[in-house]
């Protein structure tokens, strides 16, 4: 028998495809002219998006940066104040669609998102600014993007490390969706189907990144997991990958790979989900150790301390996590944060079946 439940439908226009880029200048022309925000390297699409968005010369800033610092939010909304466009157009990594979604808050126009990585943040009302050596988030209507236009093709560039830590990104969004309390069962079902399509799919990406139908079946997956990030509570592992991106300004999608087998472990040791294991063919209790395995296949890091995290770090860390409260679906206090974040700051692998 299903369960009571409740699930709400953001108001969003998706298209999906290969070279269907063009599509963006449909989805800007219903608002008006668009102000391209991206960051600095990825200045070549930004200005095929700001001549296909009707953005001039000045309506563009390509200084995102990750973790969405206020300080670049506050240069970028100058800029924005002395033109007068109708929506911001981002391109990019979440650290652009962060931007763009910084710059709505403040401004109230609406945003249209080219995601070029699997960080998901494009389905999402949540918004991660950074201040001071800390990182906190809000959820906020206005700030979710109102159109998103999926081109695979523009993923091809995107480097084997960087698209398999984005797709691990993509991947804890989905999984940490298994725990939440409100995930309704029609979310668990693309769940479900973002594991399956982003453990599928990426290692194929990762062997040959010009592989456009793999490409095309990872964007798919980063797409169903956003969703799932963006219409359920996350718990442990986001609040975690807050922490360490915050405070020691570790790379987002990494340290999110680097945690989720040893938050996964946790979980899966007292409350194993069954659907997950069997979308990513293991034993429920092994999830852990089956995920730390893919961060090997797919030749990414395995430790906090090859991204940066100091020496010594590990006790503050814990402190801010039980600091920064909120949810978490297992019984985990600061012995057992300590030990998981021992093993991942050393890439000690994780327990479990
Ligand atoms: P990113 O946007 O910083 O991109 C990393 C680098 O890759 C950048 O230099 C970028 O220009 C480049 N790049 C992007 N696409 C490329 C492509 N196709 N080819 C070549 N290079 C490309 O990194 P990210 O991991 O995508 O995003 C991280 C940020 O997103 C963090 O700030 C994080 O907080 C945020 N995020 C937010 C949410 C949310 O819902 N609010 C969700 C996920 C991530």
């Amino acid at each position: 028998m299903v369960r009571a439940f409740r699930h709400e439908l953001a108001a969003q226009r998706v298209s999906l495809g290969l070279g269907n880029l063009a599509e963006v200048a449909e989805e800007a022309a219903r608002f008006g002219p668009g102000f391209v925000v991206a960051s600095s390297d990825r200045d070549s699409v930004a200005s095929r998006v700001a001549q296909l968005v009707g953005a001039g010369e000045g309506d563009r800033f390509l200084r995102a940066a990750q973790h969405t610092p206020i300080a670049v939010t506050e240069e970028a909304l100058a800029v924005l104040g002395r033109r007068s466009p109708s929506c911001i157009v981002s391109v990019g990594g979440g650290s652009a669609t962060g931007l763009a979604k910084a710059l709505a808050l403040r401004s109230g126009l609406p945003v249209v998102a080219v995601p070029t990585t699997y960080a998901g943040s494009e389905m999402t009302s949540i918004l991660g600014q950074t201040d001071a050596a800390r990182k906190w988030t809000l959820r906020d209507e206005a700030v979710r993007p109102r159109a998103v236009v999926y081109d695979a093709e523009l993923t091809c560039g995107l480097p084997p490390r960087s698209s398999a830590a984005s797709g691990l990104n993509a991947l804890a969004h989905a999984v940490e969706a298994f725990w939440a309390r409100d995930a309704s069962p029609v979310l668990l079902l693309l769940a479900e189907e973002a594991v399956r399509v982003l453990t599928e799919a990426l290692p194929a990406v990762v062997a040959d990144g010009a592989d456009t139908g793999a490409r095309l079946d990872a964007l798919y997956g980063a797409y169903l997991a956003g969703t799932c990030l963006g219409a359920c509570e996350m718990a442990l592992h986001h609040r975690i990958c807050h922490v360490l991106g915050g405070r020691y300004e570790l790379p987002h999608a990494e340290t999110h790979a680097v945690v989720l087998p040893q938050v996964a472990a946790l979980y899966a040791a007292t409350a194993p989900v069954g659907p997950l294991g069997r979308a990513l063919g293991c034993d429920p209790a092994a999830l852990g150790p089956t995920l730390f395995d893919l961060l090997g296949r797919l030749g990414l890091p395995r430790s906090l301390t090859e991204l940066g995290l100091p020496p010594g770090a590990v006790g503050e860390a814990v402190s801010l996590v039980v600091a920064a409260g909120g949810y978490t679906p297992v019984e985990a206090g600061p012995a057992e944060l300590g030990a998981l974040l021992a093993r991942a700051a050393t890439g000690a692998p994780p327990p479990g079946a």
